[in-house]
């Protein structure tokens, strides 16, 4: 992504600083003055995109709606969703009408389907990015302007300051895990964001003191799975918190833990349905279903009623920490990333992970890392970076123990390994599953 020029970090600057107060405010605010607010922007975004976006004009008006229809919350269901497939073959006609190149930034989203869909944004018009940014470390203390972030992404954000204020610093995801551990002692920033991955090879490079004079003051996790027993595993060896966080290259921020372990959506940045994959059908709150989100600030590249394609619940029971947002339930990542066993049984990846990391503590297995690949339907191939103290007999153990959790005839086989292959752009993927 390219940086920022002047006027545009201006422009972004300024904004941020008007909507600040009214930003911080709302995720305190009542849920109606929330729904009013995010029913104004969607009703802006939809009809700018019917105006100036084709594939949303053909779209509406293949399933006969129009802008106007958009009365009320509940009425964009009635409004198609859009697949990734889709803006893919759209091609231009997914962006709006009249852009400039220069005044475009565009980011990259792989994902797990290693399908690469460019998202396209308006430089001068990201404050909302910022804004959410503030929001996320703010949920995990005082988040002061003189204050360092780093983090670990494939590239690095348009700006590395505001105006000398709030300084970020990139450490490229496929950098060594020395040279992070380095990096970080040299810049000692107050906060850090990484994949899951990186803080366990950080956490196992450091060691438990080197990790806690790092004296962070929290983690922001992201883009992998990761099971709340590692996370708080991890929280230990780091002496502060690790939270995990929901985002996609799409969306943007959707939704983050706040200090309770809740996943609290940023309802004013994206707005978020749950609908049942097969029928496109709204599912009621607590039901499990598909991740459709609509953010609603890109007026370039309009992501509207967007089928991430993640597996979630929403869950609208008050959180002990006062936030009104509702939260994500049961995010499982991926619809591919779980295994269908030849009994027609599911393990989902939420489950995989934590069954997985409790039974390393069972089994006692010296593990840096470790991924579970479903090969076939009934061949669970577990890749394992082995330890100083990985016994002779963890491997059969691990087997074992997989085969007792799974409860059915498996075919389960310990992989020793140097090294786990990271996709493009630099993810590692936990759980993955070639069965289709
Ligand atoms: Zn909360």
């Amino acid at each position: 992504m390219r940086s920022f020029t002047t006027r545009e970090l201006a422009l972004n600057t300024a904004r941020i600083a008007a909507s600040y107060p009214a930003f911080a405010a709302r995720s305190y605010a009542p849920r109606g003055a929330v729904r009013a607010y995010q029913l104004a922007l969607l009703q802006r975004l939809v009809t700018r995109a019917y105006e100036r976006v084709p594939i949303y004009t053909e779209k509406y008006r293949a399933a006969g709606v129009h802008p106007r229809d958009l009365r009320a919350l509940d009425d964009l269901p009635r409004f198609p969703a859009v697949t990734k497939r889709e803006l893919l073959d759209a091609g231009d006609g997914a962006l709006a009408r009249g852009l400039s190149p220069s005044e475009l930034l565009v980011s990259k989203s792989s994902g797990s389907t290693g399908v690469v869909l460019d998202v396209v944004h308006r430089a001068s018009d990201v404050a909302i990015q910022g804004l959410a940014m503030n929001r996320l470390l703010s949920m995990y203390g005082a988040y002061l302007p003189w204050h360092r972030l780093v983090y670990v992404y494939t590239s690095e954000y348009p700006a590395r300051s505001l105006w000398g204020l709030y300084p970020m610093t990139l450490v490229p995801t496929l950098w060594p895990v020395e040279r992070l551990a380095a990096r970080l002692r040299e810049l000692g920033p107050e906060w850090l964001a990484c994949y899951p991955s990186h803080l366990r090879a950080l956490a196992d490079e450091l060691g438990p003191r080197g990790a806690r004079a790092l004296g962070l003051r929290a983690i922001s996790v992201s883009s992998e799975q990761s099971s709340q027993a590692e996370r708080g595993a991890l929280a230990r060896a780091f002496g502060c918190g690790v939270y995990d966080e929901y985002s996609t290259e799409e969306l943007t921020r959707v939704a983050a833990q706040c200090p309770r372990g809740t996943y609290h959506l940023f309802e004013d940045v994206t707005l978020v349905e749950i609908i049942d994959p097969e029928s496109g059908a709204p599912v009621p709150a607590g039901t499990r279903g598909e991740v459709v989100g609509t953010y609603l600030h890109n007026h370039a590249m309009p992501f509207i009623r967007y089928r991430q394609g993640d597996l979630a619940r929403l869950d609208e029971t008050p959180c002990a920490c006062g936030r009104t947002s509702r939260a994500l339930g049961e995010l499982a990542g991926r619809k591919l990333d779980r295994f269908l066993l030849p009994s027609g049984r599911v393990l989902t990846s939420g489950w995989l992970l934590d069954a997985t990391y409790s039974f390393l503590f069972d089994v006692g297995a010296d593990l840096r890392a470790f991924t579970l690949t479903q090969e076939t339907r009934a061949r669970i191939v577990i890749r394992v970076v082995p330890g100083r103290r990985f016994g002779p007999r963890t491997a059969s153990e691990i087997e074992r123990r997989f085969r007792e959790l799974a409860g059915e005839p498996l075919d389960v086989v310990v992989e020793l390994v140097d090294k786990l292959p990271r996709a493009a752009g630099g993810k590692l993927s936990p759980v993955v599953s070639w069965v289709v």
